[in-house]
């Protein structure tokens, strides 16, 4: 697909479900928040669904948590409008309540198309309820900071999938503010190895399981991580130590550096490897 078919098809969703009544959600709502973002990306977030600011808006995140989304990009050099962004489910529940499961299972068409659409190397999960999709039966405690192989079911069945926290959280419990930024951290790396598997299974069969590494320190239940679920592929989200010459040394280039390890990255979400320079990781 070009970037110009992506648009269309990620436009002609917004239409649908701006107009969407598949669900009761669509009885309470102001406005239904399909997502916003760019075609042209390789990395997709998801949360959980739009608040009271978001619901007035159309916006996805544009709240309080919003607010500590955009920091959490800058943080790595990204910015709102270089990834694209959206929900599980695409309209407010009331009083900000935990979508239902007949919602979510409504709602899942339209992301399964957005996904479609975008093809992302990297899905970041905000929250459990987006986590349950992309790896269900993970636990946020114990994979938050890590990536591994999306669901074949979850639509993005060749993307890593990356786990957070929901900023929201950081909102009630201040010390996951902390936790969540050492999460973005491993973002960009993240991406370096869903693009690595993504090039070097083009036109190949599956890849195969890369080493146990986890990054965290394991939770109080550290029996179940010595014994991931087998579909799992369980990996460091931190960039390993370059031996020789790394693949992408990247340079500063005109958007923010952000250290990944003890590689400089800069990164300007976008365009395909194929068409970038060796010496520079560029998203576009
Ligand atoms: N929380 C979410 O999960 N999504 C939004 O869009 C805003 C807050
Ligand atoms: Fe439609 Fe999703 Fe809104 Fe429900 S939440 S009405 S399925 S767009």
């Amino acid at each position: 697909m070009t970037e110009a078919e992506r648009q269309a098809a990620l436009d002609g969703i917004g239409a649908e479900v701006a107009a969407c009544t598949r669900c009761r959600l669509h009885q309470t709502r102001t406005k239904a928040v399909p997502g916003e973002g760019t075609a042209a990306t390789e990395v997709f977030f998801v949360g959980e669904g739009p608040g009271f600011n978001e619901d007035r808006q159309g916006r996805p995140f544009v709240g309080q948590a919003g607010a500590l989304l955009t920091e959490l990009l800058a943080a790595v050099g990204w910015s709102r409008d270089e990834v694209f962004i959206t929900n599980v489910v695409k309209c407010r529940p009331p009083e900000n309540r935990d979508p239902e499961p007949d919602e979510i299972a409504a709602c899942s068409a339209y992301l399964t198309r957005q996904l479609a659409a975008l093809d992302p190397a990297l899905v970041v999960t905000l929250g459990r309820f987006s986590m349950a999709r992309f790896n269900p039966g993970a636990r946020i405690g114990q994979v938050h900071g890590t990536f591994r192989r999306s669901d074949p079911n979850s639509g993005a069945p060749d993307a890593l999938t990356y786990a957070m926290y929901h900023p929201a959280a950081a909102l009630h419990q201040g010390s996951l503010k902390a936790t969540l930024f050492r999460d973005m951290d491993g973002v960009p790396a993240a991406l370096l190895e869903a693009r690595r598997r993504r090039s070097d299974t083009a036109g190949t069969a599956a890849p195969a399981a890369a080493p146990v590494q986890p990054t965290e320190t394991p939770a109080p239940d550290s029996a179940d991580r010595q014994a991931p679920a087998p579909e799992l592929t369980q990996v460091t989200a931190r960039a390993p130590e370059p031996a020789g010459e790394p693949e992408a040394r990247m340079s500063a280039g005109p958007a923010a550096g952000a250290t990944v390890g003890s590689v400089d990255v800069a990164i300007s979400v976008g365009a395909t490897a194929e068409s970038e320079p060796t010496d520079q990781l560029s998203l576009f």
